[in-house]
Formats: C-alpha cells, structure tokens, sequence
C-alpha cells in the first residue's frame, strides 16, 4: 500500500511557525503560550528540491501544503519552493491551506501566478471582520480579504473554509454572499471535531481562550444541527452499542486508512515522512504528556504509559524516515510502513494502534468530518470493477461493492440483504451495478430489487441520506418488442419508476433521505469504446461526477428526480 510508485499525494508541513494563534490548534495552549515541547523548524527549500526530483514530481498528482503546526505562508522561501515544484510538472494539483494574514498584495498575485490554473488556496476564515478573529487569533480580517482579492485577481483558484461555532453561526449567509462577491469558487462549512474530548469521549460544551495567562473568553460548539460534527453526533449511539469506553469498538472496528485511500503521505517540518498529520500530533501535542491540556488524550494512545505511535515510530529509527538522510526510494523500503499496514488487523491488546482506530474507524471518522462537501461523506458504490462504477469510486473515494471486490453479488436475494444492511454506514450509496437484461438467465431485476431492500432498511432505520441510482435515457425511449422484448430498457424503465417513487418517499416526508436516478447516453470509457457503434463521442464521466456533487450541494429541503444527460454522437467539432 505505502510504497512511492503508488503515492499520489505529498502532504508538506513544511514550517512550525505561524502568525495565528488559533485556541484549539496544538502548536499553543489554547490560544495562549506556545506549546514549549514543539520544535520551532523550516524545512528547508534545498532539502525538499533534492528530495522532491523530476522524476518523483512527474509522477506526483498533488502537492498539499498544510502543516500540522504551522501555516506555509510564513515559510520564508515559500515562493521558491511552490515555483521549484511548478517547473517540475505543470499539471502538478499545488494545494495550500492558508490563514491568509501575511505579505503584501504583490507576494499573493505572485503565488497565483506561479500556481495557474492547476491548484488552488483554500483560506481558511472562520467568520466575518468581528468574528474571525476569535478563533483565527492574531490575524486581520481586513487584509486577508485584501489578500484573497489580490490572488483571485490574478487568475488563482481559491476557496473559503469556514468552521461553524456558536459566535460565528449568524453569519454564514453573509459570508457565502461575501465569498460570491470577492470571486472564492465556493464556501465550505466545516463541522469541527475538536470539541471531542479524548479522555471520556464527551463533547465539550465550551473551550477556554486564554490572552496574558488569563482565560479572555470561551468558544462554544455550533447550535445548528446541519453544522454539527457527525460523529460526534453519533458517539452516544456508539456508547450505548459498545460501553461507554468504546473499547470493544476500537478494538474490532475496521480501519479505512485515509492515507491509504488517498494515496498520500506526510512530511514533517522536520523532514520525518509519516502516514498523517495524526501521526505527527502523538509527537508534539503536550495533552500526550498532560491529560489536563485540552482536548486531552484517551488512556488507549498509550501502551506502559508511553505513547503508542510515538513509540511504533521510535522502533523503526526514524532518522531512517526523514528525507535529510535518506532518499524517498529509501524510505518507504523501512519495515515502518508494513508493519502500520499489519498492524490494522490486530487487536488492541496486540499491536494495534489505538489512534488508527480512533481516526479512520468505520464508525467514527476525526478527519471525514471536518473536510469539504464530498470528503465529509462516506460512500458505497456497486459495481465498482471496470467503467463508471470504478470512476466514481475512485472519485469518491468510496468502498465498492461486486463480486470481484468483496464477492457480493446483487442477483443474490442473500446478497442484496446484505448489501443493504451494510449501506446504513454510509451516507450516500451508489446503485450502479446492472446485473443484466431480465431475458439473461443470471439477471433478474437485481438493481431494482437492491433499490428496494435498501429503501426498506433506510426507513426502518430513520436513516438520513442520499441514494443515486444509475439508470439510462434508454428507459425514455418506448420501441416495438421486434424481434423480442428490449429488456435492458424494461429493467431500467423499473429501475426509473422505483427510483422516483423513492423521491416521493422523501418530498411526502415519509422518509429523511433522498433519492435521485441519473440517466446518461452512451458513457466515454474504455469499454464503450472498443464497442463497433462507438462515434468517438460519449458522456465524460466527470460530468456524472458534477452532476452527484450538485445533487449533495442542494438546499436540504430540496431533492431531484431525474438527471437526463444525452450526448450528440455524431459531434465532430
Ligand atoms: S493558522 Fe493553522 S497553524 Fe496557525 S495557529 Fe491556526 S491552526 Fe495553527
Ligand atoms: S491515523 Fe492511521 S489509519 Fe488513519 S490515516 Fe493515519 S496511519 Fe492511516
């Protein structure tokens, strides 16, 4: 899994400085002192351009900067090190996560000159001129508005994250106006997790902010349902199903590694390489070292008192994990990254690691939740082997399901239960494996008959969430049965009908999830494309991607019914 041909993601922290003090961020205790065990360091640009070669660039899809304890910006040879990265691969994705309060106008248009069009900023504003403040400590509203507007005038990319709290949660239609009238792409919402405290697993109803040594104020969580962490939401139902410690669910839980999923390491300021920042913060947040420091930490992140990652880590010589010594060939050759990889499939009382099961558990997810509209969802596709199925799982980063995958089957009636009572984990599913025309002796209606148990089971578990179902415009067409009856429009003209009453279902507020069928013409895969009727036109599966992601982005009273997308076959412009 951890190996540098299969890395698609670098994630740099390149910096442990920072101009904010943000109160929940580990670097200072809340908000006030610097935290005195974190080791104040800049990576340094020659280290990342000798580790970062052409070779390792070209074949590298995104570069993220986002530091765990510091913001890239104040790195003083940032420009350099984002131009280094450009020249070695213009299509490279460059991805930063800013605070946005520092440098002057020109240094932005800079950036967003060397970035272009493939890659964008994401900054990070948690409220208005009176507002952000509060949580993005030391920073000016007013210049990182100046600052955004400077990069978007030039072309960059940018959007606009937003962290709900109770202070800020008045202003969210303002600030979604104002991100629309400066030029940000979008405005994400984001549910914080940081209100989960670590030792008893209970939210905390307020968070100290100190100035001077002095507790000046408190945050509070967010009142809004629609803006709460979702699991957080859901830790009492996880209480009462495993005890109040949740040991039996973190010692049995499946672990989805996000890192994994995403293809994608970490590399501390330090030049460590690691799976995540998660990793990271067991090195240097003091709440490891005192349970008093908010959000504290769970007895479970530590084995004979020592912390557990910081010792996996230590007992594979890190020194041979930092790129100051080695090369990242070298690096993913340490025994560290199996043995992560092994270590998912033990027990706690054996070697499993206890911050892996907190943060990419199957029922508890720190990181999902925090992240943009589609990152915050979980996803579960059919037919996720070849074509669209696999695009969209890829896309999605979603857990497939067929026969080759996890040997589900959706003609099996056996199956299809099964299939059902495991998409109440996720929050939208995709029905999109067609088992075949029902004259084929295999098929028989087996998408429909998933649509229904899963609509079964949702409503009886109130659940709240999204289904999409693949169909086709072949169902929109109604043709003589000569020679013989055309089953796979009959199949997807049963699958349209279920799929709107499905859509009724929630419009009659008889049930909290919604449904929407989409319908494309001839898709453009490699399949469609070795067929003899392929034109050389077809529907770009991106477009199928869009058209989910906008289904999600709608208001929450409101659901779609039909997606119809026809391509001009004979299009030769
Ligand atoms: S801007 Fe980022 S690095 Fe800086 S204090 Fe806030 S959370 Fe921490
Ligand atoms: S916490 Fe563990 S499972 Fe999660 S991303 Fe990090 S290494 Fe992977």
């Amino acid at each position: 899994m951890f190996a540098l041909d299969n890395i698609n993601e670098f994630q740099l922290g390149i910096t442990t400085y920072c101009n904010a003090g943000c109160p929940q961020c580990p670097r200072n205790i809340l908000g006030g002192k610097l935290n005195p065990k974190l080791p104040l360091c800049h990576l340094d640009a020659d280290i990342i351009k000798k580790t970062f070669t052409d070779a390792i660039v070209k074949q590298t899809k995104q570069i993220f900067f986002c530091g765990s304890y510091g913001d890239p910006i104040v790195h003083p040879q940032f420009l350099d090190i984002v131009e280094d990265f450009r020249s070695k691969n213009h299509s490279l994705y460059i991805y930063i996560h800013t605070n946005g309060s520092a440098h002057k106008k020109d240094w932005w248009m800079s950036l967003a000159e060397i970035i272009g069009q493939n890659g964008r900023i994401d900054f990070n504003i948690d409220g208005l001129a009176d507002t952000n403040h509060l949580y993005r400590k030391n920073t000016h509203f007013e210049k990182i508005i100046e600052n955004a507007s400077a990069f978007i005038s030039m072309g960059g990319i940018a959007e606009w994250n937003y962290i709900v709290f109770k202070h800020n949660e008045h202003q969210l239609k303002q600030a979604e106006d104002l991100s629309q009238s400066i030029g940000f792409k979008k405005i994400n919402f984001r549910k914080t997790g940081r209100f989960l405290q670590q030792d008893n697993l209970e939210e905390l109803d307020k968070w100290p902010v100190y100035t001077n040594n002095k507790i000046d104020y408190y945050l509070e969580p967010t009142t809004i349902n629609a803006h709460k962490n979702r699991s957080i939401s859901n830790l009492s139902k996880l209480k009462q199903e495993y005890g109040e410690d949740l040991y039996d669910y973190f010692d049995s839980t499946p672990i989805k590694c996000d890192a994994c999923v995403g293809k994608k390491v970490s590399i501390t300021a330090e030049g460590l390489v690691l799976p995540c920042n998660f990793f990271e913060h067991n090195l240097y947040d003091l709440r490891f070292d005192d349970q008093s420091i908010l959000p504290s930490s769970n007895q479970l992140h530590f084995d004979n008192k020592q912390n557990q990652v910081e010792k996996f880590i230590n007992d594979h010589n890190p020194s041979t994990l930092n790129i100051h010594n080695s090369s990242l060939e070298e690096i993913f050759q340490n025994p560290f990254w199996n043995n992560l990889v092994d270590s998912w499939n033990k027990n706690l009382n054996n070697g499993r690691i206890f911050e892996c099961a907190f943060t990419c558990g199957k029922k508890l997810t720190k990181i999902w939740d925090q992240h943009e509209l589609t990152m915050e969802k979980r996803f579960a596709i059919t037919g996720d082997s070849k074509g669209l199925g696999k695009y969209l799982k890829e896309h999605f980063k979603a857990e497939g399901i067929s026969r080759s995958t996890n040997n589900l089957d959706i003609t099996s009636q056996q199956d299809i239960e099964k299939i059902a009572l495991d998409s109440l984990e996720y929050d939208v599913f995709i029905n999109n494996a067609f088992d075949g025309p029902p004259h084929e002796p295999w098929a028989n209606y087996g998408q429909v008959n998933l649509l229904h148990e899963i609509y079964k089971q949702w409503k009886k578990h109130n659940k709240v969430g999204y289904i999409f179902n693949i169909g086709s415009i072949g169902a929109n067409t109604i043709v003589a049965p000569e020679p013989i009856f055309e089953t796979y429009r009959v199949a997807k003209s049963a699958l349209q009908h279920a799929s709107k009453q499905i859509t009724q279902s929630y419009k009659q507020n008889i049930v909290g999830f919604k449904c929407t069928l989409i319908s494309p013409d001839r898709l453009d895969n490699e399949t469609t494309r070795t067929r003899s009727n392929w034109t050389g036109n077809g529907i770009g599966m991106k477009d199928l991607t869009s058209a989910i992601e906008w289904c999600l982005s709608c208001e929450s009273n409101t659901v779609v019914d039909e997606i119809s997308i026809y391509c001009n076959l004979l299009h030769n412009v």
